[in-house]
């Protein structure tokens, strides 16, 4: 028997449960000579054409350091390239398999996981699966009548009821005892396996590894935290816990934030930070729930009347939009930050999304799509969530008739402008009170400083106030 940890979205050799439970068992059984050791990464090719590089960084750096991490106790990780199915229909030619793994909610990694379950347990093998993605396994906080929820807030007053300290208490692996049967482990290359070298040549805002993620995770409570609920919306500074890429590839575990959080909540006087922070937690958790019982999000919209949207889906104002090329300034800065940085702040992400759907009227899956292709963190579930929020066809979505002004945005959340100059620094001479709308310069000034609207920064695309009105009309007569 092959014994196989598979390592997907949990990469860390700590409070783990699928990898505690996959050391416990081993000690067990590893005993009889014809048993062997894997630990596997897969490298699915596919998925990775739609990842930008960023994210193949933030995910080199962390199988880099997690492979170095596994040395020190002379284990290997190994990491094949190609699809999943495929990589264990060829480990079984050499032998029978049991696999543990975390479960994951993405409706195609379910499908995925289905095969590989079904090929190994025809060969006598099993596939264990553990809950550790959230702190609640996916469909474990239902309403009183068994059914799930799709408003936050009862959903939140429910998951902390269900909510105990063992929930997120750390999880031990013995990775010394894994060690010791280190000269157990079967090696992939002694069958025809292609092998994955990671490329950490490129450079992201974000880095990958464990380490990064425990000091980000240090510092956002000692210097963060206690001030998050003020400062989470202001793009312009550093205000939120950027964990969001390590949450993903869990380079730090779920539990691991719930603790700090309720540390912090235990010892500080205002515990409206704390609150804050935990809350939005939650959201995620909230997020993987909806897309455990309602997988149609992945292709369509949560709400079935908007499917019937007549989107205008003007490719070359499309282009505008990913090009940050709108001439709203706070539209185009975010837009700018996504391509450069791999990265956008959480409110201009609903400013750029809800600008895409409700005043260029396209179709919030190519948004959805963009920032996929793009963001270090892509996380399906939560930029799915955030998509169908911003577009108002998600469950507990932003009503239709309530528009952001992308103008008021950018005045209260960058009043100095110092986040629209940073990413679009063709403004960066504007004027204080014309940066949130460079089109209202008047000609003296613009001619002051050497500056021309249409020329040295386009004209808006649209009229905001004509296409909220469309937009309201649009979705007001898409019900059936
Ligand atoms: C259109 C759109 C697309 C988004 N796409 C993604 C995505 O692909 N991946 C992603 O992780 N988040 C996404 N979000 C949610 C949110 O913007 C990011 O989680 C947040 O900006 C990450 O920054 P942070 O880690 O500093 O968050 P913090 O504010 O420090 O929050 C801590 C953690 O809580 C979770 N969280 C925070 N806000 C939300 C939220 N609104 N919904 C769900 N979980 C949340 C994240 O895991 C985050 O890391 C999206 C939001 C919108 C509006």
């Amino acid at each position: 028997m092959i014994f196989v940890y598979w390592f997907r979205k949990d990469l860390r050799p700590d409070d783990n449960r699928a990898f505690h439970h996959f050391t416990e068992h081993l000690k067990k059984y590893i005993s009889e000579p014809e048993n062997k050791l894997l630990l596997l990464y897969i490298k699915n090719k596919n998925s990775f054409n739609y990842f930008g590089s960023k994210r193949i960084n933030f995910l080199n750096l962390t199988l880099t350091e997690l492979k170095n991490y596994l040395k020190d106790y002379n284990l290997n990780l190994e990491i094949a390239e190609g699809s999943s199915p495929e990589i264990f229909k060829n480990l079984l030619k050499s032998d029978n398999v049991t696999v543990f793994a975390n479960s994951q909610v993405e409706p195609y990694s379910i499908n995925r996981d289905e095969k590989v379950k079904k090929l190994i347990e025809s060969s006598s093998g099993k596939f264990y699966f553990f809950s550790d993605t959230t702190i609640m396994e996916f469909g474990g906080v239902l309403k009183d009548d068994g059914t799930p929820y799709t408003v936050f807030t009862p959903f939140k007053k429910k998951f902390l009821s269900l909510l105990f300290e063992k929930d997120y208490a750390k999880i031990k692996c013995d990775l010394k005892a894994l060690s010791k049967f280190s000269e157990k482990q079967f090696i992939l290359s002694e069958m025809n396996f292609k092998r994955y070298e990671p490329d950490n040549s490129v450079n992201s805002f974000i880095k990958g590894g464990r380490k990064e993620g425990v000091a980000f995770l240090n510092s956002f409570y000692k210097d963060g935290m206690q001030t998050y609920k003020y400062q989470r919306d202001f793009p312009a500074i550093k205000g939120t816990s950027l964990l969001s890429p390590h949450l993903h590839f869990g380079t730090v575990s779920i539990r691991e934030c719930f603790r700090t959080a309720y540390k912090k909540l235990e010892t500080s006087q205002d515990k409206t930070g704390a609150e804050t922070w935990l809350s939005e937690l939650i959201w995620r958790e909230f997020y993987y729930q909806i897309t455990f019982h309602f997988p149609h999000v992945m292709e369509k919209s949560f709400k079935s009347d908007y499917e019937n949207i007549l989107w205008e889906n003007d490719s070359s104002n499309f282009k505008k939009w990913c090009e940050g090329k709108t001439g709203y300034p706070i539209v185009d800065a975010g837009m700018r930050q996504l391509v450069q940085d791999g990265w956008m702040h959480n409110r201009v992400r609903m400013v750029t999304a809800m600008f895409l759907t409700k005043d260029l009227l396209i179709d919030w899956k190519w948004g959805e799509k963009f920032f996929a292709e793009h963001l270090i963190d892509l996380d399906f579930a939560n930029n799915n969530g955030g998509w169908q929020w911003s577009a108002s066809t998600g469950c507990d979505a932003q009503p239709y008739f309530r528009i952001f002004n992308p103008y008021l945005q950018s005045a209260k959340f960058d009043a100095d402008g110092i986040y629209v100059k940073k990413y679009v620094p063709e403004l960066k001479n504007v004027p204080l009170q014309y940066i949130h709308n460079p089109s209202e310069m008047p000609p003296t000034v613009q001619k002051e400083i050497n500056f021309k609207t249409g020329k040295d920064y386009p004209l808006p695309v649209v009229n905001h106030f004509e296409m909220k009105e469309r937009a309201i009309n649009l979705f007001k007569y898409s019900k059936r």
